[in-house]
């Protein structure tokens, strides 16, 4: 495995602003909080980050907002060795962000302001369409408008580069807009919001993959938590379990999982493997707190994985 994959990312750069207090403020209350935790997220840049973690080229592109997090979101890119050229600062709107609140049970309440992602456009694509066409994989999240998303899904099926949409969070679609799309990789809610049907276990998770696979995409994984996850396509469905860890905190899982897997890939591994790889890299995340600060590098994984994955 010595080729190292090139990813492109075309999504979404957040700051997450978390404070943590002994309860929320009531309606015109102030209080003091105890703690504030200012964090880089996102599922794009969450997703790009684990890439670049085990080891991937990664390219983002993505808006972010004429603040203080814009030239802080670029640089955090620049220093974890992403390539930012393609992520643009625009005038007169914010960077995406989302306030969290914490109370000490653990209960959070998180409001997310889109801000600049909301302007990643298809002009984005069509700007970076050069360097895009020299990618192995592209990845995609909802965090954008759809229009990009689809457009890049087109892009992609038109160039011949590898795609995988992440559909986070869940919205209404258009399915046909995402027909002959490699990889469709929902978690068990996204999964029951897109389709209808609910997701309770393995079964109900088949029975809802076979609907996504009907529109047309051709492979489906839905994330099962600590059940790991279900990779179906029209060839058949498996069931690759979860590695057993010591879970902490998961927010983020399904980034780190998605971010890891188009790396395996990228790295010709056959996909039930790389599945199961990212199975691994994202119950490892599960055992810190946070997102990108919970990720594994590839030195970390790959001695876990060579503890664990004897067959
Ligand atoms: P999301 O973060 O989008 O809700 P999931 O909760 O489905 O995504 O988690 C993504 C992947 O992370 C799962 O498919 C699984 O491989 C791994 N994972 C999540 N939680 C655990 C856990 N408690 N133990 C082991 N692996 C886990």
């Amino acid at each position: 495995m010595s080729k190292h994959p090139r990813i492109a990312v075309v999504g979404s750069a957040n700051i997450d602003l978390t404070t943590f207090s002994d309860r929320f403020p009531k309606a015109g209350e102030t209080i003091f909080g105890q703690k504030f935790d200012l964090g880089f997220g996102g599922k794009g840049a969450n997703q790009a980050v684990a890439s670049r973690l085990c080891g991937a080229d990664v390219f983002m592109v993505a808006r972010v907002g004429d603040d203080l997090f814009g030239p802080a979101t670029i640089q955090n890119f620049q220093k974890l060795g992403i390539d930012a050229t393609h992520v643009k600062q625009i005038e007169g709107v914010s960077s995406g962000v989302a306030p969290i609140f914490v109370e000490p049970s653990g209960q959070n309440r998180i409001l997310v302001v889109k801000g600049a992602n909301d302007l990643l456009k298809p002009e984005d694509v069509d700007a970076a369409a050069d360097l895009l066409r020299t990618v192995d994989c592209m990845v995609l999240q909802f965090e954008i408008p759809l229009e990009t998303v689809y457009y890049s899904v087109s892009f992609a099926r038109k160039n011949n580069i590898r795609c995988i949409v992440n559909p986070a969070p869940a919205q209404p679609i258009d399915m046909n807009a995402l027909s002959g799309l490699d990889y469709f990789v929902p978690n068990e809610s996204e999964a029951e919001t897109i389709t209808g049907l609910p997701v309770r276990n393995v079964d109900e998770a088949k029975k809802c993959a076979e609907k996504l696979l009907s529109s047309g995409i051709k492979r489906i994984i839905i994330t099962l938590g600590a059940n790991g996850s279900l990779l179906a396509s029209h060839e058949g469905m498996e069931h690759i379990p979860a590695f057993s860890v010591n879970s902490i905190d998961s927010t983020g899982a399904g980034d780190a999982f998605i971010g890891s897997f188009a790396v395996f890939l990228g790295e010709g591994l056959p996909e039930r493997d790389a599945v199961r790889r990212a199975n691994l890299y994202a119950g490892l995340s599960t055992t810190g707190v946070g997102t990108q600060k919970s990720f594994y590098d590839r030195q970390r994984f790959d001695a876990e994985w060579a503890g664990r994955a004897r067959n």
